[in-house]
């Protein structure tokens, strides 16, 4: 079978969005033949802005193909289809063994609350971010309102004008330093309104008013940023959703972080095991090391399991509440059990590297487990997500500490 020509697109096009199953197939025949995916495979980035130019790159040449616009809507500037097709797409790099791009991370999290609670602005631009021309920021957490978000202070004043006129500060801004716009929740309410006096908006990382400092993590990689604003001048048309209906928004965006970004974690955690099953057969491995591959690679189906229904949900349009908490818990703890085991495993190679080792690469994989350390606290603690499933899942009395 050869991949469909130009003249055939269209009709593929429609087929691809009726049958995910084909689509499936046809990108796995496309990520095995095309030549310019195992430059992709191989690829090593020393920082992460290289990281993220790379990917966007990537992007790029799949947006080209079309392979990444399945599972968006065509206003967006995706091919149609739902949440099955991106979880396919996810499937298909991890079956490749090709590292998920940095910039779907941020588009899983924040795209479909675009979608849904501003539209018109999603048309204008998210089809940039699916082509790798931008990317852009969640502007949550601020540096004392984290796991008790309603608390934020980054205020919004009416401009008199239907905009606003936002002053304050975010923290932990993933992909922050390099972000070409940032989706911030800002205080349109007084302090005691909690979450009923938030706002989302959109605000350009080079708007007037704005500072970004980037983060180095402990890797040395400037994976986050702090994001300031002064006096900045939001138009009414960047507002997402309804004014002082910030928090519906967030929660919305909160299932996409659970569902959509799970998924494609514990697809990239998949692929990172199959790449250190080569490794341990390589150079064989001992019983306890094999007992321990073996029970993080149960627990990773588990999750695996769990992020499938929970797309399916997603797809089928029904709301995930609470109990997203439980696929926040199972992607988390493997994302850093699976590090840790590397870590053991590849001991001397992370911690020396090796003469034929590529010193990128290397690098790349310490980041790795250096990051992972941070997964069961970005976007709510493990305790947090204990909580909501004793008190909202299970139901569990809120007793004395
Ligand atoms: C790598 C990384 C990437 C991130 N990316 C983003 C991003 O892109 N955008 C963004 O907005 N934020 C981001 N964050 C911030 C992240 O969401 C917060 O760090 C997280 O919500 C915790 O908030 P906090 O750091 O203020 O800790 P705190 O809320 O101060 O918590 C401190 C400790 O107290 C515990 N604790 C707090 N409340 C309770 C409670 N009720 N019951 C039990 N224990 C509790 C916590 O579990 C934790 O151990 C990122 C963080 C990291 C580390």
């Amino acid at each position: 079978m050869s991949l469909p020509s130009m003249a055939s697109v269209e009709p593929t096009r429609s087929k691809y969005v009726d049958d995910v199953e084909l689509y499936r197939s046809d990108l796995r025949r496309y990520l095995a033949e095309a030549t310019w995916v195992a430059e992709w495979r191989a690829a090593t980035c020393s920082s992460a802005e290289q990281r993220l130019a790379y990917d966007a790159s990537v992007l790029r040449r799949l947006y080209a193909d079309g392979w990444n616009r399945y599972g968006w809507p065509e206003m967006v500037g995706g091919h149609g289809g739902d949440e099955i097709h991106r979880a396919a797409f996810y499937d298909e790099l991890t079956a490749a063994l090709l590292p998920v791009p940095n910039q779907q991370w941020t588009l899983e999290t924040l795209g479909p609350a675009l979608i849904a609670f501003a539209p018109q602005l999603a048309a204008e631009r998210l089809g940039a971010y699916l082509r790798g021309e931008e990317w852009w920021g969640q502007g949550f957490s601020e540096p004392d309102a984290g796991s008790d978000l309603a608390s934020l202070r980054t205020r919004a004043l009416d401009d008199g004008h239907g905009g606003l006129v936002v002053s304050g500060q975010k923290i932990w801004t993933s992909q922050g330093g390099t972000a070409h716009r940032f989706v911030v929740l800002v205080r349109t309410g007084s302090t005691a309104s909690r979450h009923r006096g938030l706002t989302m908006v959109l605000i350009d990382a080079d708007a007037p008013g704005v500072t970004v400092r980037p983060i180095a993590l402990a890797s040395g990689r400037r994976e986050l940023a702090e994001v300031f604003f002064d006096n900045v001048r939001v138009p009414a048309q960047r507002v997402i959703g309804d004014r002082d209906g910030g928090w519906e928004v967030a929660m919305y965006l909160m299932q996409y972080e659970r569902g959509m970004y799970g998924y494609a974690v514990v697809t990239a955690a998949l692929a990172q095991l199959s790449r250190l099953r080569a490794t341990m057969v390589a150079r064989s491995a001992s019983a306890a090391d094999k007992q321990r591959f073996a029970r993080v690679y149960v627990a990773t189906m588990v999750a695996a399991a769990r992020g499938a229904a929970t797309v399916r949900m997603l797809a089928r349009g029904q709301t995930l509440g609470p109990a997203s908490s439980i696929d926040k818990l199972l992607f988390t703890t493997v994302e850093k059990d699976i590090q840790d085991l590397i870590f053991d495993v590849r001991h001397d190679w992370m911690m020396n590297g090796a003469d034929d080792a590529d010193p990128a690469d290397v690098d790349e994989v310490r980041a790795d487990w250096w990051y992972a350390r941070a997964a069961t606290i970005m976007g709510g603690t493990a305790e947090v997500q204990k909580n909501i499933v004793a008190d909202h899942v299970l139901g569990l009395p809120r007793g004395a500490q």
